[in-house]
């Protein structure tokens, strides 16, 4: 029993056990590249979490196991019925709250471990130096993201909230308070009020970053905010010397880094532009082609309408956004689809790298659905595609549908790739009304005379369209 005993708490033991935990964490990443292996992915990264947590909490010395029972099980009791009940098309808010209680735990263990070693005195300066850069990158992660969590849900306004001109001026001073302060502390001042006030302005300017930041960008800030707490998690691992931690939050950081990276340019958006602030608040934007620009006649159409010209194509082209997330169509979508296809009819769908509210939103819905993926097509293959397409089908789909990314350069989403669904000889939209989508603004796809609008709601709508086909 004590032999047993002493082995798992041996340090090499405890080390192996760190290596496997990366192994399964880089492995299970490997699955995340496709919606087929990212359930099997994400649950060989959570064994991997769940052995890197098991190996800390068996490293000699660790103590207090009462406090750390009830931190895992007010966790657990907040964190699984949250994540269980989360709509999909809230899910980037979600992302925003785990991403700011990661950046909260960074901050706080940087705090004990200043008060643990009395203020740094006899650690290495390194210890000090990681420990105040996780302290200061936790608060600002920790605070943006719950700003980025109340815009996205409606808590706080989305439009851009800001002092105006003297907002970089003040950000740069809360940032170089926040170093100063770090400085006087790695330095070995002991004061525990130099502490708290570099975690205040670190707070302030976390707040102050986010707040100019309109509702559009907000998923992008996310990415962003989800690499900067990876990165002060990885600080925190160098200071206090854990492995997993310091991996762990190199991932984190390194990914976050490129999704921001990927998320911006699907966008046409510079990451300078995003922190700088001002896009898109939900609202109409400036530079937005207004109803008078793109005003003309639109042509509503019915269900029945939609069956017939479904019915005689031979190359229908799916192109789902946000909508059919809200609605949750995607079911009704696959019935259609297959109802089609028994009549001889090709259906694809075109995948837009931002459609919906995060990256591969629309892949894991019809993945969800049982969509055949060889089915899904990534805007650069479907673009070509277009031009032979009898009808476009566009559910739910607006902001990636958008002419105005490539004629207007007034439009603030000029130069965002797009959907070329206005070259099929056929469009179909259906969506509820003629309101804009996520960037505030008209789309002039709504005015062409090859575009018909079925409005109501995606799912009702798609499954009425079937109704309809059974009797052509
Ligand atoms: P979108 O531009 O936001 O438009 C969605 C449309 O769906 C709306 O115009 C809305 O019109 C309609 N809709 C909402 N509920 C519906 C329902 N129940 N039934 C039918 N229609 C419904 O969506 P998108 O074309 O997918 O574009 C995504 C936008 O999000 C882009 O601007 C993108 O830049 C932004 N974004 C995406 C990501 C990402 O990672 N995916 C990240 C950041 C930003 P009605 O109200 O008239 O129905």
């Amino acid at each position: 029993m004590i032999l047993a005993a002493s082995f798992f708490h041996n340090e090499n033991f405890l080390r192996v056990l760190y290596i496997v935990a990366f192994g399964l964490f880089i492995y299970g990443m490997t699955g995340l590249t496709g919606p087929r292996t990212a359930v099997r992915g994400n649950r060989i990264a959570a064994v991997g979490m769940a052995i890197a947590v098991a190996a800390t909490l068996l490293w000699p010395g660790e103590g207090n196991w009462g406090l750390i029972a009830v931190g895992i099980a007010i966790g657990a009791c907040i964190g699984v019925p949250a994540a269980r009940r989360v709509r999909m098309t809230a899910m980037p808010q979600m992302v925003a709250l785990f991403n700011g209680v990661g950046g909260g735990a960074v901050f706080l263990i940087a705090w004990a471990e200043f008060r643990n070693t009395h203020g740094y005195s006899g650690t290495a300066t390194y210890v000090a130096v990681f420990s105040l850069f996780a302290a200061i990158v936790g608060s600002i992660s920790f605070w943006g993201s719950n700003i980025a969590f109340g815009k996205l849900q409606e808590l706080l306004p989305g439009r851009p909230i800001t002092l105006g001109r003297p907002q970089q001026l003040v950000n740069g001073l809360l940032l170089a308070a926040a170093v100063l302060l770090a400085v006087l502390v790695g330095d070995g001042s002991h004061s525990q009020l130099e502490f708290v006030g570099m975690l205040l302005c670190a707070a302030v300017l976390g707040n102050f970053v986010v707040l100019p930041i309109g509702g559009a960008d907000m998923p992008v800030v996310i990415s962003l905010l989800n690499a900067f707490t990876g990165l002060s998690a990885a600080a925190t691992g160098v200071a206090l010397n854990n492995p997993a931690l310091i991996v762990a939050g190199m991932i984190v950081g390194a990914s976050g880094t490129i999704l921001t990276n990927l998320m911006a340019v699907a966008m046409n958006r510079s990451i300078p532009a995003i922190v700088a602030g001002g896009f898109g608040g939900g609202g109409q934007v400036a530079g937005a082609s207004g109803a008078g620009e793109a005003a003309g006649t639109v042509h509503s159409v019915s269900a029945a309408d939609v069956a017939i010209q479904l019915a005689y194509a031979r190359l229908v082209v799916v192109v789902p956004g946000y909508g059919m997330a809200v609605a949750q169509a995607q079911h009704a979508v696959r019935e259609l689809a297959k109802a089609l296809e028994a009549r001889g009819v090709e259906v694809k769908y075109a995948i837009h790298p931002v459609a919906g509210r995060m990256p591969g939103h629309m892949n894991v819905l019809l993945a969800e659905a049982d969509v055949p993926y060889d089915q899904l097509k990534e805007m650069d293959e479907i673009n070509p595609e277009f031009s032979r397409t009898d009808v476009a089908l566009v559910i739910g789909a607006n902001d990636v549908t958008n002419p105005a990314a490539k004629t207007n350069p007034g439009s603030p989403i000029f130069g965002m790739p797009i959907l070329d669904v206005e070259n099929a000889h056929q469009v179909v939209v259906i969506k509820r009304s003629m309101n804009p989508g996520f960037a505030g603004i008209e789309n002039e796809l709504y005015f062409k005379p090859n575009t018909s609008m079925l409005f109501g709601d995606a799912k009702s709508a798609v499954q009425d369209i079937t109704s309809e086909l059974a009797g052509v």
